[in-house]
């Protein structure tokens, strides 16, 4: 029963210039893992794939696919003004998907969970549309690709990025197969998240959203997250939970302002993993999305890593 990390140094070759979702990013993230080498030692290293088309598709219009790629290959600089790109973005992209993809192959072998230390993140990719520094959805894809291939029923996206995953929600609005949970700051970019966007059609009720004010207290965040988490599990017990791990909610963050430090994070990973326990057989698959405080983030994935190795 194992960690898996799954990471390559190709994702540092998405250049995005002057922009907080940079590489440096990584190398903080990786470089505080390498430190403390206990943990290193125990994690399963892993190298993605690029993820097929078929497995993105999914997920997203062809268009989509097709627009990044002509972008890239005419080394167009942005898909939108928050949206920076180079030449290798889109390879880097489907490299990003496909490691979320492998780790969803680990925990369905003999790994208990996994981490999927990527960029970009993904999390407000529309089916239709790359934007906020995402340009493909690695979450949803991870859980359309288990639900797939290993026949998952009741797939879990937990989502405690500060920004609202608006692209997830979007892709299994109406779709009761995966519940989407979100805690965020709100009113805030992109917009959308507030309590009564519950999901459509078969899929109502399998959305959940906590808006937060900006400023909320550690203490009442966690609560409302461990408040979530209970009682989706009497609805919804999951064969697969997925994290779409940001960390630009934790206190200082540049692009946030909410208040959660590493400690919550440490707690917030060992009630998944105990709901993940109940159900899912230990399954936990972690992705990364946003964090840009570089001088606390590498400090904040290491708790986050030293609980699901824990
Ligand atoms: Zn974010």
């Amino acid at each position: 029963m194992t960690t898996a990390l799954v990471y390559d140094p190709f994702f540092l070759t998405h250049q995005t210039g002057h922009h907080p979702e940079n590489p440096e990013r990584l190398k903080v993230i990786v470089s505080a893992l390498q430190q403390d080498e206990t943990l290193w030692t125990r994690l399963r290293h892993l190298s993605p794939r690029q993820v097929s088309d078929d497995d993105i598709m999914r997920c997203h219009s062809f268009r989509l696919i097709d627009q990044i790629k002509s972008l890239c290959e005419r080394n167009v600089p942005f898909v939108d003004l928050d949206t920076a790109i180079c030449a290798q973005s889109f390879d880097v992209a489907k490299l990003a998907a496909g490691a979320a993809t492998v780790a969803v192959d680990e925990v369905f072998d003999d790994t208990r969970n996994a981490i999927a230390l990527v960029r970009p993140p993904g999390h407000h990719a529309t089916s239709n549309r790359a934007m906020g520094f995402c340009l493909f959805n690695n979450v949803a894809i991870a859980a359309r690709y288990a639900q797939v291939h290993y026949g998952a029923d009741r797939v879990l996206i937990i989502d405690w990025d500060v920004h609202h995953g608006n692209g997830t929600q979007e892709i299994f609005y109406h779709d009761p197969s995966v519940f989407y949970l979100s805690t965020h700051q709100y009113p805030y970019y992109p917009g959308t998240g507030s309590a009564t966007e519950r999901g459509l059609d078969k899929g109502e009720g399998t959305t959940l959203n906590i808006p937060l004010s900006e400023g909320t207290s550690a203490d009442a965040h966690r609560e409302a997250f461990t408040a979530a988490l209970k009682a989706i599990e009497k609805h919804f017990p999951p064969d697969l939970i997925i994290i779409s791990a940001g960390f630009d909610s934790r206190r200082g963050d540049p692009l946030g302002g909410l208040m959660l430090e590493d400690a919550d994070f440490d707690e917030m990973t060992k009630q998944v993993m105990d709901m993940a326990d109940r159900h899912s057989a230990g399954r936990v698959v972690s992705v990364l999305e946003g964090g840009y405080n570089l001088d606390t983030l590498g400090e904040t994935v290491r708790t986050h890593v030293t609980a699901l190795a824990s």
